[in-house]
């Protein structure tokens, strides 16, 4: 499968846009919007009310607005490669809880995650040639995955990376519990709530499997 050229993907995206924009149904005389998608985007540049937060992993088969069946406006979403939680990503979420008063944040991990799986070679077989930027994303799963290398079977590789990938995402959920004053205080006196959740790349279903209330 060869990859098309950076200039016939401008164009895919550009024609894309196209059709979203004609999606939005203009009326060819009156030039106003009609449909319920036009009216919804009228009243979106005057500001934003998403209803959920989203930490998820930036691959491109887990878009969370699809996969929530959401639409403009819903959700307030942070994409970086493996869900990891750094200082811009918390800063993200403390700027939509304070500035929109969003009270559910979900750190959306998912299946056969590249970031996880990069992480658990690196750490079979460590090399130098990783860039410094990359590494600094597998230095914050890493924490995540160690201890499970040696908890697992040893040939169990499937059953490594499932739990892998949970366990990456239960420890970005508790950093955004716990790495941040704002945050801790909003879970503490204003109903926030973080909680975790994997999407299956195999069935589309997502489990919110951690810090879910009863
Ligand atoms: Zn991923």
């Amino acid at each position: 499968m060869a990859m098309i050229p950076a200039r016939a993907a401008l164009t895919v995206l550009r024609e894309g846009n196209r059709r979203f924009v004609g999606k939005l149904g203009l009326d060819s005389e009156s030039g106003l919007e009609v449909g319920a998608a036009g009216a919804r985007r009228r009243e979106l540049p005057a500001g934003q009310e998403p209803f959920a937060i989203v930490l998820g992993c930036s691959d491109a088969r887990v878009p969370a607005e699809i996969v929530f069946d959401q639409g403009l406006g819903d959700l307030f979403v942070i994409r970086v490669a493996g869900n990891i939680v750094a200082p811009s990503q918390i800063g993200s979420v403390e700027f939509a809880a304070a500035a929109f008063g969003t009270r559910l944040v979900v750190v959306l991990g998912h299946s056969n995650c590249g970031a996880v799986h990069a992480t658990l070679e690196q750490l079979a077989r460590p090399s130098r040639e990783q860039s410094r930027n990359l590494r600094s994303i597998v230095d914050r799963i890493r924490p995540a995955v160690e201890g499970l290398l040696e908890r697992t079977l040893p040939g169990d590789r499937q059953a490594l990376e499932r739990q892998a990938v949970r366990a990456n995402i239960r420890m970005s959920a508790n950093h955004l519990r716990h790495g941040s004053e704002l945050l801790e205080q909003l879970i503490q006196n204003d109903g926030l709530l973080v909680v975790g959740a994997e999407y299956s790349l195999e069935t589309g279903v997502v489990d919110f499997f951690d810090g879910v209330p009863p």
